[in-house]
């Protein structure tokens, strides 16, 4: 059949995505990239905020009405189970991916297959469509030890379920061998891996950093009070010349108080702490963060401490998102701030991040980028998107008239090319190549 996966939600979901494409084109599939032109319709969906639920229920509703045939997996139906809008569709699980070319078959029969258990199937080393041929997502484990009361995602996801180290590193190799330049290892909560199995995230870097190869390794989110417990030994692994020397350390707020309602395990002076760490001993680290505006019970001042905090500690990435309850968890009955209240608190954190998050300490820089991603192409000019060790977005244009058009045409994705830095905005630096 003709199948078309649309995929929401965070790198997991991508990585998840990847793999159910591995699997129905080893069953014989075909992969389109036009909804118009499937049979069938995957989506692979999330559950983290309103706006994507809302979204994927848009386009489930578009995709019936052209009386397409729908598999429904991720973490909308994992964490929601009775949905109404789901009951005549089939839904796979985020432990069930393995059984993806099974439901899909049975769909195709107008069968309803609801495949939701929390079951242990294989989850690596399955055969992947990866989205980007130079980057490979290893998942470290499903689940995390969190009781954040704003998160859906716990309900979809479950308990921390940590993944063998062997089958991780065996992902590894065999993603090097491809000729992957970037490994994004990505989970939940990266800081909480092993702690179910004896074991940690630092040691199963150093199995990893064993792995022979041209390739660099982005560890993905840990929260700060894991971050806390081994910060030691990360320094020393982010020192390592195959890790990207970025840290993505979620804070959600600037209040104490706050962060108690939201059930977060620490404080925010633990944040702080590892982050003047983290720039004492790495000083030109890629920190980044997220912050959840306006939280139920948050006050101006609570507001405040947040602002104050992003302003001391200029975070160069910091994802801003406006609470939105989410049904099933614990802050949903707590009493909402109006979205008169939320708005302009987010708006003026958009703003303060505008002003001081402005790279200018990247200008002259000169250095390797890994080419990852073939840009917008700009009235006949091909801009190339690569990742500095720092892993900053870097963008290279190729220039009319000049010497270097020539070469920048030839550029491709994974070539690792020497540039210098030009031009900083704040989610990108702009470059020449040098040489
Ligand atoms: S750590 Fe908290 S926010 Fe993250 S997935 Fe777990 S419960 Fe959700």
């Amino acid at each position: 059949m003709k199948v078309f996966i649309r995929t929401f939600g965070c790198t997991l979901n991508q990585s998840d995505s990847e793999v159910m494409a591995g699997l129905l084109v080893k069953a014989g599939h075909k992969l389109v990239n036009d909804v118009k032109e499937a049979e069938l319709v995957l989506f692979n969906t999330c559950t983290v905020k309103d706006n994507p639920e809302k979204r994927f229920f848009s386009e489930l509703a578009k995709v019936l009405a052209m009386k397409k045939m729908v598999v429904v997996a991720g973490c909308v139906p994992q964490a929601e189970p009775g949905n109404e809008l789901l009951r005549t569709v089939s839904v796979v699980g985020v432990r069930n991916l393995s059984s993806i070319a099974y439901v899909v078959d049975q769909a195709s029969r107008g069968n309803v297959v609801r495949m939701l258990e929390f079951s242990n199937n294989p989850r690596l080393n399955l055969p992947k469509v990866r989205k980007n041929p130079v980057v490979e997502i290893i998942p470290l484990c499903s689940g995390c030890l969190g009781e954040c009361t704003y998160c859906k995602t716990r309900l979809a996801r479950g308990k921390l379920l940590s993944y063998d180290a062997k089958a991780i590193k065996q992902q590894l190799e065999s993603a090097v061998a491809d000729g992957v330049k970037e490994v994004w290892l990505t989970s939940q909560d990266c800081g909480a891996y092993g702690k179910d199995i004896g074991s940690s995230l630092p040691t199963l870097l150093k199995e990893l950093l064993v792995v022979e190869g041209d390739y660099r390794i982005r560890v993905g989110m840990i929260n700060p009070n894991h971050m806390l417990e081994f910060i030691d030994d990360y320094i020393s692994i982010l020192k390592n010349p195959k890790v990207f020397k970025f840290a993505h350390l979620p804070v959600q707020s600037g209040s104490n108080r706050i962060l108690k309602l939201m059930k977060r395990k620490y404080v925010v002076e633990d944040f702080v702490k590892i982050a003047k760490r983290l720039r004492k001993e790495i000083p030109m680290i890629t920190l980044a963060t997220d912050i959840i505006c306006g939280f139920p019970g948050e006050t101006e001042a609570d507001f405040e401490m947040t602002y104050k905090l992003m302003e001391r500690l200029r975070i160069p990435v910091v994802n801003i998102t406006k609470y939105s309850p989410r049904s099933g968890t614990p802050a949903d009955k707590m009493q909402k701030l109006p979205t008169k209240v939320i708005k302009p608190r987010s708006k003026r954190l958009m703003e303060l991040q505008a002003r001081i998050a402005d790279n200018r300490e990247w200008l002259g820089w000169q250095g390797n980028i890994i080419i990852d991603e073939i840009g917008k192409t700009i009235v006949k000019n091909i801009s190339f998107v690569g990742r500095n060790d720092y892993y900053k977005p870097v963008v290279v244009k190729s220039r009319q008239g000049q010497k270097g058009r020539q070469d920048h045409k030839k550029l491709k994705l994974g070539d690792v090319i020497e540039v210098r830095v030009v031009a900083a905005a704040q989610h990108f630096l702009e470059a020449n190549k040098y040489g």
